[in-house]
């Protein structure tokens, strides 16, 4: 089958991209080998981040200026007024807070204005401040950067395109031929292990093949594009990973979504949603996530109810329960490991490999990826043969990955915790 784009990967960045490409009249096709979203999207938190975080500093960093459109970008295509329509993607939150924990600063409401960031904090009077940030020292202000369901992105843009999205599996579901480094010519799919029946009437027969003859492919695997770089002959790695060990608390907490901002760093990033038994669910990312790679599990709950009961003294933590979990952030590498500034994109041969850094960033990478495609390939609306259009029609399709607390099993109730100082006073 002659296809302009092949995509390898199926999440933020390959759903984005898939969309961006099939809407510009490119024939392209995603193959996906566990769920859409496995690995960091639908672990991440959601924030579509306008730059604040990277001017703590008081300095407009690279970082800033990349992201600082991509909320107004995220904003029109979530509410139907720009493609992609993404009007079916939850959005928790129009806006997150911030505060600090002691009574530093006026300096939060001036930092976006300062550097001119499209999304600038306002500080808030007494009367609008929450109520779970009431007793808090310093100033709190609400920055209006959108907090979206991951899930639920991954559903709607998967939805979208799910003729053009396959299913294969993780190992020998694809198999790359090429006569140089880089320069595939073909993709060979064998349908996964399990759907013989479905694709072929028994379990009896072969598995379904399929071979797909791109103009360009595109890795947008995450940290599954190490691997798919060395399946086509490209040996110099490219990635960096860099781990985090992220923490859950579910129970009777209200929804809230916001940065505890700690001199030039966020100390903790909470953001909400509702798992499927109608219970709220807490992320805790930012710093307590990075300094708790160096912990295991018990140490960072603990860790993590003390941090709670100092940054929020309002929170009532009796009856709610804590997991933790770990994910890796996949990019490109940096000379000293650092996260680069923006979107990465290495071309070499007809392959693209690609990471978008943040979430927030997905639609700049489909920017960036559609500009080098252009280069090298023109549009081409070629037509399917019967036979393909039925290999394909019966092919399967990748479901949704699940949110981390809903596959967590080890929770850890706050009463259960080694009584610690300052958390059980709290909550007495
Ligand atoms: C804990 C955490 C919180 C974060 N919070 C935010 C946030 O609030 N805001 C923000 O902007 N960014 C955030 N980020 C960063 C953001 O999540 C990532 O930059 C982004 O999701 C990366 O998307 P991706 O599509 O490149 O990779 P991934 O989401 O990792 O998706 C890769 C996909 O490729 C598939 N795959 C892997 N190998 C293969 C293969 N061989 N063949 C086919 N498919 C394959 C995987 O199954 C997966 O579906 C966060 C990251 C983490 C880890």
């Amino acid at each position: 089958m002659k296809l302009d784009v092949v995509i390898l990967g199926g999440g933020a960045a390959g759903l984005w991209l898939l969309d961006e490409l099939t809407r510009t009249g490119y024939d392209a096709l995603l193959l996906e080998s566990a769920k859409l979203g496995t690995g960091q999207t639908i672990a991440s938190q959601g924030i579509i981040h306008g730059g604040l975080k990277y001017t703590l500093r008081g300095m407009l960093t690279g970082s800033a200026a990349n992201i600082r459109e991509m909320p107004g970008i995220w904003r029109d295509c979530l509410a139907g007024r720009r493609q992609p329509n993404l009007s079916r993607t939850q959005v928790r939150s129009g806006h997150c807070y911030l505060w600090r924990t002691e009574s530093l600063s006026s300096r939060i409401g001036m930092i976006g204005a300062r550097v001119g960031l499209r999304v600038a904090p306002t500080r808030l009077d007494q009367n609008e401040i929450p109520s779970l940030l009431a007793n808090c020292a310093g100033t709190v202000a609400r920055l209006d950067e959108q907090v979206i369901s991951p899930a639920s992105f991954l559903a709607d843009l998967g939805n979208r395109q799910r003729d053009r999205i396959l299913q294969i599996d993780s190992h020998g579901g694809a198999e790359f031929h090429f006569q140089q480094p880089g320069n595939v010519s073909a993709v060979r799919l064998h349908s996964p292990i399990g759907h013989c029946s479905v694709m072929n009437g028994t379990s009896d027969q072969p598995r379904a093949e399929l071979e797909l003859n791109p103009a360009v492919v595109v890795f947008a695997a995450g940290a599954g594009n190490a691997r798919l770089r060395e399946e086509v002959g490209l040996a110099v790695p490219q990635m960096q990973r860099r781990p985090l060990h992220m923490v859950l608390v579910r129970g009777d907490l209200p929804s809230f979504n916001g940065h505890c901002v700690d001199g030039a760093g966020t100390r903790v990033t909470i953001t909400s949603d509702v798992d499927s038994q109608g219970r709220t669910v807490w992320q805790l990312g930012g710093q307590i996530a990075e300094q708790g790679v160096a912990s295991d599990a018990p140490s960072l709950i603990e860790f993590a109810f003390r941090e709670l009961a100092t940054i929020l003294p309002s929170l009532d933590l009796r009856g709610v329960e804590c997991t933790t979990y770990r994910v890796d952030r996949a990019e490109r590498i940096t000379p000293n490991g650092v996260r680069p500034e923006s979107v990465q994109i290495v071309r070499e041969g007809n392959c693209l490999t690609a990471w978008p850094t943040k979430l927030a960033l997905a639609p700049e990478l489909s920017r960036q990826v559609l500009e080098q495609i252009k280069t090298c390939c023109t549009a081409t609306e070629s037509e399917l043969l019967a036979s393909e259009a039925e290999t394909l029609s019966q092919w399967p399709r990748p479901e949704v990955a699940l949110p981390p607390w809903e596959t967590a099993t080890q929770w850890t109730a706050f009463e259960d915790v080694r009584p610690s100082e300052s958390t059980h006073k709290k909550a007495a």
